[in-house]
């Protein structure tokens, strides 16, 4: 008898501690995946301490031709949603969410998109809206009705979580443009690997060129490269960049072509570790803002 009511005991722990398709896990929260790491950080100043937030890509990653794993996708089986950015950005989110039941919520809608205007990807929208703090605003509304229709009892922490983060968001914007306002006008050029910057060169009034519009597998042809060197010289533009999930050699050719300083790694598609210089996407968009002015104007 003694050990009956212990293999039950067992039983109902075990229970307890697993998670069946489509419930909450095992600390009672029901858990939401993001796609990426940035997306996973603006989520959770949503969610506060309601939701489990997490991200299918890690640090660090390359997330536009990310393949998903088995495990990955076995994690998609048990979300309770799935936020994903839209405009393109995830090329391998479709297939990932057909083998998922959670619902999904595109945090990019109502975004007013930006058009890539070189090479193959010439006329699509440009994914990478969140470089704009303001277009961020707008992923906060999203997040806030998504966290809402699946937690309807934390309805109103939500909305007020949300509209506590979007005064951060205008005062890191406001930070953005007066910080880069100060830039001389032979230097409002912003030169990178990918074309990332579009938003933020909109909203700080800089021009942008880049050696290849979206990270993909065919990058930095010759025709890109010295378009880029072109670019550089023409303008005397005194300092080009590089993104932290992608390789500087092709920008290293562009500097030791132009005599052009490196001016640093801008962050975009990731955040960095937590012990890292951008944990958060507020710290993101502070350390390029800064990374920016110091290359250009040589002061840090
Ligand atoms: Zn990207």
């Amino acid at each position: 008898m003694k050990t009956r009511l212990l293999s039950v005991v067992v039983a109902v722990l075990l229970l307890a501690g697993c998670t069946l398709p489509g419930q909450a896990r095992s600390d009672g929260r029901p858990v939401v995946l993001t796609t990426f790491t940035v997306l996973a950080d603006i989520a959770r100043n949503v969610a506060g301490d309601h939701l489990a937030v997490e991200s299918i890509t890690k640090v660090g990653a390359e997330i536009h031709g990310y393949e998903p794993t088995p495990g990955d996708i076995a994690k998609a089986s048990k979300a309770d949603l799935i936020l994903d950015n839209g405009l393109n950005l995830e090329s391998w989110f479709t297939k990932f969410v057909e083998s998922a039941k959670a619902p999904h919520a595109v945090v990019s809608d109502g975004v007013q998109p930006l058009d890539i205007t070189q090479d193959a990807y010439a006329g699509k929208p440009n994914p990478h809206a969140w470089m704009s703090p303001l277009n961020v605003r707008t992923y906060v509304d999203n997040i806030v009705t998504a966290f809402s229709k699946l937690d309807p009892a934390h309805a109103a922490d939500y909305a007020a979580n949300g509209k506590a983060y979007q005064a951060k968001l205008q005062d890191v914007q406001n930070e953005l443009v007066t910080g880069l306002a100060g830039l001389p006008k032979n230097e409002r050029a912003l030169v990178t690997c990918e074309g990332a910057f579009s938003y933020l060169a909109r909203d700080a009034g800089l021009t942008e060129k880049y050696i290849w519009p979206v990270n993909a597998e065919q990058q930095a042809t010759p025709q890109q490269i010295s378009s880029t060197i072109e670019f550089v010289r023409a303008g005397k533009v005194p300092a080009v960049f590089c993104e932290s999930t992608v390789s500087d050699k092709p920008m290293q050719r562009v500097v030791d072509a132009t005599g052009a300083k490196y001016g640093g790694v801008l962050y975009v598609d990731s955040l960095s570790e937590a012990d890292g210089p951008v944990p958060t996407y507020l710290e993101l968009i502070r350390h390029d803002a800064a990374t920016i002015i110091a290359g250009l104007t040589g002061r840090s």
